[in-house]
């Protein structure tokens, strides 16, 4: 018989995880199943792409984001948290000429993902959690984003309690485009502070 691939291996692993969660009784049947449909239905990085465009538009709306994000959010009908869990606090951070977000967690790897949708793998490697803090200046350089040295840069760094969104600068020559114009120029890695956003689709910030 030819040796599980790795992927197998995985798949093979997880599999014998739930049927233990199940037999411990756990984990009720189809409970992993219902946090999977929720999470493929309604995580993705268009929920905080679309609190962004709002906020640009409203300043009211900013205003109320950045005090606070968890109620907007909810307003919105979007949730922080996982299914079934309890609600975790949302902290947007707005970015200004002066001060540039972005997002880390040191320890593990807390993420927004009901508003950004699944991490990037470097989000996740002990690499970018540690360089980010040490020299976030050098390591923003490295992803293509070049601050310069007027630019204070705050490092957020994300709990299992607080789960943190950029709120990024609206890019000059976006005046006068509507909700659903501004949404596509608005992706996951200006969300994290990784980028800023482009004034075109496919443009350069
Ligand atoms: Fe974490």
């Amino acid at each position: 018989m030819a040796e599980p691939t790795r992927n197998e291996h995985v798949a093979l692993r997880v599999k014998l995880l739930e049927q233990l969660l199940l037999e411990q009784g756990l984990i009720a049947d189809g409970e992993v199943d219902a946090v999977l449909d929720d999470f493929l239905a309604t995580a993705m990085p268009l929920n905080g792409a679309r609190l962004v465009a709002k906020a640009w538009l409203d300043a009211d709306f900013a205003r109320q984001l950045v005090a606070d994000g968890s109620r907007v959010a909810a307003g919105l009908g979007m949730r922080v948290a996982p299914l079934g869990q309890p609600e975790v606090q949302l902290r947007v951070v707005a970015n200004t000429d002066a001060v540039h977000n972005v997002l880390v967690c040191t320890l593990c790897s807390c993420y927004p993902l009901r508003l950004l949708g699944t991490p990037p793998t470097w989000y996740k490697s002990l690499e970018y959690r540690s360089r980010i803090v040490r020299d976030p200046r050098a390591t923003l350089a490295e992803f293509g984003l070049h601050l310069g040295p007027d630019v204070d840069i705050q490092v957020w760094d994300s709990t299992s309690h607080v789960r943190y969104m950029v709120l990024p600068q609206r890019p000059e020559g976006t005046d006068g485009l509507s909700e659903a114009e501004l949404i596509p120029l608005i992706r996951r890695d200006a969300l994290l502070g990784v980028a800023e956003v482009p004034a075109t689709v496919g443009g350069r910030a």
